[in-house]
């Protein structure tokens, strides 16, 4: 047993929590909790520090994440040169493919997308891709191009090439995908304890994560490495799986194998079927009901047919499997809409949902409520969407994105990260949450649907154990539950409003077992 004591403790007068076989026995007074413990068990003082449940991360790609944690990583980057610095000192380690994630050319000080033609001036010989920060974009030099064997013949689904500037579009990155050195399962599990180790930093201990068509095309592979590792009791982060897949016979191969919603452990079990319906805000990718303000064109694009999402709602549902849908743009978002009209059952025990909840109208947030759909947000998004929301659509229509406080009155509202698109960093995620304005305060969205402090924390708790559906035993310090919790160096509920991103963590504790601490990473 470990007694935790001396603490404050999230929504409790309690001050201490005693700890067996990972899982909290009992929640009391310190005085309490010393009485039961005996000499040789281990005592913690917590030093009056704040206490939270572990937060869940709802929705990210954690293999992912773990990926370009071993490549480079261009979330800091303020100019090109920034970018060229980072792959020059990349080639010197000799890698035999430069990859990349993070690149922001929207907060560039020369708003300079890395082409083909920059690409090319740095290496002729290496191949280099680079994924926006998004995710819905790449860009690629000469010697990717012809080692993925594109060129002006190549056709894609669901997504677009601009050979010229060597840029591709959506699913044209599958092509790169399948180009790139194929990792085993034992390199995979090294990918997803790297990401692991981003997330407990954070305070992370549950996440619901989208793995099977990132980083290898082999989701078999990805699931054996994801199983090992909960056997083996290697997990320090509790995983539900977001199957993604793009073939419709692969997901049916998939439920026919018994991967229905639920099988698993408690250290990871399948999830939903995660559709991605359309692209994203900052590559214009995401699916409008009217063209982009800022390209009048452009509406954006819709990567599946209805009849095909059709198809895997019926085929998910049909084995009380939930569907939970990427929709960005309040175009995909109308098609998805009408889909679950007719499918999603009264009061949605099979928690379908919407994925990002961006570009919404108020017609279309009452449907959500009516059908008590889950609304899967990322708060780290305002960041940077803040900036180019009304560059990009009407400021009426901006009203009405990003609903956090009318998602979290009306549904089960759960945030997360969407990493690797943002670093998987939760208190900036509150402190966005709350304040809805780009941290350096230059852009802000409407501030009536700003959260409390206390609804954010439970964004991150709470509500997102419940969307996962593991909030029997998950998202609150009580007994019986698992003992998972992260331990903070400012209390959250009583510090400033722009204090909150500088609430950080000192510890986090997963089963029982401390996977960070402060100052030994
Ligand atoms: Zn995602």
């Amino acid at each position: 047993m470990i007694a935790f004591y001396n603490a404050v403790l999230r929504g409790s007068e309690n001050t201490a929590m005693l700890v067996d076989d990972g899982r909290i026995v009992l929640c009391s007074t310190d005085e309490e909790i010393l009485k039961q413990v005996s000499k040789t068990d281990e005592t913690v003082d917590l030093k009056g520090q704040y206490v939270i449940s572990g937060f869940c991360d709802s929705h990210m790609h954690l293999l992912e994440l773990g990926f370009f944690l071993s490549g480079i990583q261009m979330h800091g980057c303020k100019c090109f040169a920034d970018v060229k610095a980072l792959i020059e000192k990349r080639l010197q380690q000799k890698d035999q493919w430069i990859i990349g994630r993070g690149f922001n050319e929207q907060l560039f000080t020369d708003r300079c997308i890395p082409e083909r033609k920059l690409l090319d001036e740095i290496s002729k010989d290496v191949p280099i891709c680079l994924t926006r920060s998004c995710g819905h974009l790449m860009c690629v030099n000469s010697k990717a191009l012809e080692l993925a064997g594109i060129d002006e013949n190549t056709e894609v689904e669901g997504g677009s090439i601009d050979l010229t500037r060597g840029i591709l579009y959506e699913n044209a990155a599958v092509h790169m995908h399948e180009a790139w050195p194929k990792p085993d399962v034992s390199q995979l599990k090294r990918y997803i304890e790297l990401g692991m180790k981003e997330c407990n930093r954070y305070g992370i201990t549950t996440v619901g994560s989208d793995d099977f068509l990132s980083v290898t095309a082999d989701y078999e592979k990805v699931l054996d490495a994801f199983e090992q590792m909960s056997y083996q009791q290697k997990l320090t982060v509790r995983v539900t799986e977001q199957c993604e897949f793009s073939s419709l016979k692969d997901y049916a191969d998939f439920l026919d194998s018994g991967y229905t919603m639920d099988v698993g452990n408690d250290l990871f079990r399948i999830g939903p079927l995660k559709l991605v319906c359309d692209g994203s805000l900052g590559a214009r990718t995401a699916r409008m009901a009217k063209p982009y303000k800022d390209d009048p064109k452009n509406k954006g694009v819709m990567l599946y047919t209805k009849k095909q999402m059709e198809d895997f709602t019926d085929m998910a549902h049909h084995f009380n499997t939930g569907v939970i849908c990427h929709c960005i743009g309040d175009g995909a978002l109308d098609e998805v809409l009408q889909i679950f009209a007719e499918r999603t059952l009264p009061d949605n025990p099979l928690k379908d949902g919407i994925v990002h909840c961006q570009i919404m109208r108020a017609d279309q947030l009452e449907k959500i409520s009516a059908m008590k759909l889950v609304s899967y947000f990322q708060s780290l998004f305002i960041d940077s969407d803040a900036k180019i929301l009304t560059d990009r659509v009407s400021s009426e229509l901006a009203g009405t994105c990003y609903p956090y406080r009318y998602l979290n009155e009306h549904t089960i509202a759960c945030n997360g990260s969407d990493a690797p698109v943002e670093i998987p960093d939760v208190m900036k995620g509150i402190q966005l949450a709350v304040l809805r304005k780009t941290m350096d305060g230059t852009a802000e969205m409407n501030q009536d649907e700003c959260l409390t402090a206390d609804q954010a924390l439970d964004s991150y708790t709470l509500n997102g154990a419940k969307a996962l559906s593991i909030d029997a035993d998950n998202g609150a310090l009580k007994t019986g539950y698992h003992a998972d919790f992260a331990v903070l160096d400012r209390n959250p509920e009583t510090c400033r409003k722009e204090e909150l991103s500088e609430c950080h963590i000192v510890m986090t504790v997963m089963n029982g077992d401390t996977v960070y601490q402060r100052g030994l990473d």
